[in-house]
């Protein structure tokens, strides 16, 4: 058996000229923008910050990138945060992960206005999700994971889901939202016993827990869907996944490449995050404040460069 490709690159496309189309055909006077706060000059970062720039450019979301310092402090950080929730011309806001060691990830995100919560990792958003409100923001991993399931038509009620990590920003949300589509989920970490033996009852397996190939063939049932979230180094410096995909291919039904499966319908879903977010404040009837129906002033051309 050799498992069909789940190609996320081609639907991230596919997704990314839809929303093009929907943003142009939008009869509102601004264009959605996303604001990408980055702290510091974390190589992988400023990748990551690049192709969602890139991606907001593809779509038509106007993106500014607010970059700071290492050395910035926490008051000082949070208080930038506010401001663009202040900014009509901002629809999202997403704070660069990770943040330097002195800079405490909740603290920051909590700054966030929940309707602006691009990534859905406020605790409002994560507690929405976990209730199974509809409103509920979903981060962008989990929510492209999903998409790609749903376009292969891949039955989830009932079935299986095994997750590999338990982190805030894939593990976790995504467990709730399988759960929410009627997968029977369990969640596995590194205190975890006896994890192949759990991963071989998965139906659908999603290993997020960036270790270089660490899901081998003999930890899949065979026909299983494996969905691949890491994005690591292997020995010789190439990309690679959690999943030892050519040890796993044989095995599985349906597998997503890296690069080419969850990264790139991450950035799409960052964008749909960002077009939502901006509908929501659109029909909220959020305007500038500087009281013009047709705005043209210029709070968004406040560009922060502190090197
Ligand atoms: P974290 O490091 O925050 O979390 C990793 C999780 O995996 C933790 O829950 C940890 O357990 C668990 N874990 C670590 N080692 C093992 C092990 N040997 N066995 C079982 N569980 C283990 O990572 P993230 O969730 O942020 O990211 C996971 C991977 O996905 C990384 O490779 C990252 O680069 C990638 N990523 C890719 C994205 C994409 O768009 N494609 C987006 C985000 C992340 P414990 O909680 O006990 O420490």
């Amino acid at each position: 058996m050799t498992a069909k490709i789940l190609d996320g690159k081609a639907l991230a496309t596919k997704i990314k000229q839809e929303l093009l189309q929907k943003i142009e055909a939008d009869d509102g006077t601004d264009m959605p923008v996303l604001a990408v706060v980055s702290v510091g000059d974390d190589n992988a970062s400023q990748v990551y910050v690049r192709n969602k720039k890139k991606a907001a450019a593809e779509v038509g979301v106007g993106c500014e990138v607010l970059s700071f310092s290492d050395s910035i402090g926490e008051n000082a950080l949070c208080s930038s945060v506010r401001e663009l929730n202040d900014n009509h011309h901002i629809h999202g806001i997403i704070v660069q992960l990770p943040l330097p060691k002195h800079l405490h990830p909740d603290v920051i995100l909590q700054e966030i206005n929940p309707i602006k919560d691009a990534d859905g990792f406020t605790t409002q958003n994560i507690g929405a999700l976990a209730k199974n409100e509809r409103e509920a923001v979903v981060a962008a991993t989990p929510k492209g994971i999903l998409r790609l399931l749903e376009n292969e038509k891949i039955e989830l009620a009932g079935k299986h889901a095994v997750i590999i990590g338990r982190s805030n920003i894939v593990g976790r949300p995504l467990a709730m939202l399988l759960l929410n589509h009627h997968c029977t989920v369990t969640i596995a970490h590194s205190k975890t016993q006896n994890l192949s033996e759990l991963t071989k009852q998965a139906d659908i397996l999603v290993a997020a827990c960036g270790q270089a190939k660490m899901v081998k063939k003999e930890w899949i049932k065979a026909g299983a869907v494996v969905i691949d979230v890491g994005m690591n180094r292997d020995e010789n410096g190439k990309l690679c996944g959690d999943v030892d995909f050519d040890d796993v291919k044989d095995v599985a039904g349906y597998i997503t490449p890296v690069p080419g499966g969850v990264g790139p319908m991450t950035v799409a879903m960052l964008m749909e995050n960002t077009w939502e977010a901006y509908l929501r404040q659109k029909e909220k009837g959020h305007k500038c404040s500087c009281g013009h129906e047709h705005c043209h002033c210029h709070h968004h051309h406040h560009h922060h460069h502190h090197h």
